[in-house]
């Protein structure tokens, strides 16, 4: 039986404290990731926005995006913003400003996506009462059917770009759009092609430099990779492939990127024999709503670890020993089968996961019930 470091925690033998569930963030793998997008960005002579929202505006990360030459630093919200605000590089909010917030994004962010008139005159008001002039990407919806003004509204769209050109206290730097992350649209010749006419367009109506056209996010890898990216398309923003080390989409691995990023470590609290089929009159669904399915499997031995649904999002959760199963969750605890392990686990030791998909990514790092490391 062989005991790996990784199991359990423990200081000279003793445990020293309680301990939270713990997430590890490989930083250097961070940065690997970063540095491949922004040198194969730059070989097109697209600017990257690095993305802190994934991670809560963490420094260190933000730091990582910065050694590794992103030219934005980006967030959706601006708490995450103000957090960074002594780091020296321009800054993006990604959603929509609020109403309500106009002066902290004027103050925090260099940039705003926006898609309301009535945002931008807020923001406009905010920037003039503090002297500054804050850049606005007006989005475009081309498909994916989350922000930004219909495509096919062109009056609207001149429309709204004549009166930001009249608004004092903001300057339209660029257009942009955003894919897959509500709709599941990819992003194709077509529908960024559209944006780059559009931009085009723009440019000549209301002579305007416009620089920024921005394509979407970690979705549009494949295509950059491919060399399909339509030119004039200037600016991505990518988050979950620095996380993950796979396009999203078509979830392919890219080659030379580093995956097992995050990690998650769970402490057991419990390990018996029992039934692999629940025994008893069965209920339509269980606590959360869903019907699971059960196979009978015989007698296994069955593993609790002190943490679920509360915690985070679980479904993104692969156990490092290979042979152990995920049974699934419920709002505190997580149930594993650990019959085939080549290991001895006890009570008190730690098991370890690689954290797989976003959305578990995310919760965990925005969870107060989790220790957040930085490896
Ligand atoms: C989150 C977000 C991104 C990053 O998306 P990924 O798929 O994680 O790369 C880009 N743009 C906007 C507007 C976002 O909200």
């Amino acid at each position: 039986m062989t005991q790996l470091k990784w199991e359990y925690y423990e200081k000279n033998g003793k445990r020293d404290k309680a301990m939270k569930p713990i997430l590890n963030m490989d930083l250097m793998k961070v940065k690997h990731n970063t540095s491949q997008i922004v040198r194969l960005a730059g070989q097109y002579g697209i600017s990257v926005a690095g993305i802190t929202k994934g991670c809560c505006g963490n420094e260190e990360f933000a730091k990582a995006q910065i050694e590794a030459g992103v030219d934005f630093l980006a967030d959706s919200r601006i708490e995450n913003l103000m957090k960074l605000e002594h780091l020296n590089i321009k800054k993006m909010l990604l959603r929509s400003p609020k109403l309500s917030e106009t002066n902290e994004v004027v103050k925090y962010a260099d940039y705003s996506l926006n898609s309301e008139i009535k945002v931008i005159r807020a923001l406009g008001n905010s920037a003039a009462r503090m002297n500054e002039v804050h850049s606005i990407i007006l989005m475009i919806d081309v498909g994916d059917l989350r922000e930004g003004i219909w495509c096919e509204d062109i009056n609207d769209i001149f429309h709204t770009v004549e009166s930001i050109l009249n608004i004092e206290g903001v300057q339209l730097e660029g257009i942009g759009t955003n894919l897959t992350c509500f709709g599941g649209i990819m992003p194709t010749e077509k529908n960024y092609g559209m944006l780059v006419t559009l931009a085009e367009e723009l440019r000549r109506r209301y002579n305007l430099l416009l620089p920024i056209v921005s394509g979407g996010n970690s979705s549009s890898l494949q295509m950059i990779y491919e060399g399909r990216l339509p030119k004039g398309i200037t600016h991505l923003r990518i988050n979950q492939s620095v996380f993950l080390g796979f396009e999203i989409g078509h979830g392919k691995k890219l080659s030379g990127w580093e995956s097992n990023i995050v990690t998650l470590e769970a402490e057991i609290i419990e390990i018996h024999k029992k039934p692999s089929y629940p025994r008893g009159n069965r209920a339509k669904m269980n606590a959360f709503g869903n019907i699971q399915s059960f196979k009978d499997k015989g007698i296994r031995t069955r593993v609790i670890l002190a943490i679920g649904r509360q915690d985070m999002d679980m479904n993104g959760l692969h156990p490092i020993d290979p042979n152990i199963s995920v049974e699934g969750a419920s709002s505190d605890h997580l149930i594993i089968d650990i019959t085939d392990s080549k290991h001895h686990y006890r009570v008190g030791q730690m098991i370890k996961f690689d954290v797989v998909t976003y959305s578990s990514i995310i919760t965990a790092m925005a969870s107060s019930f989790i220790q957040q490391k930085i490896v």
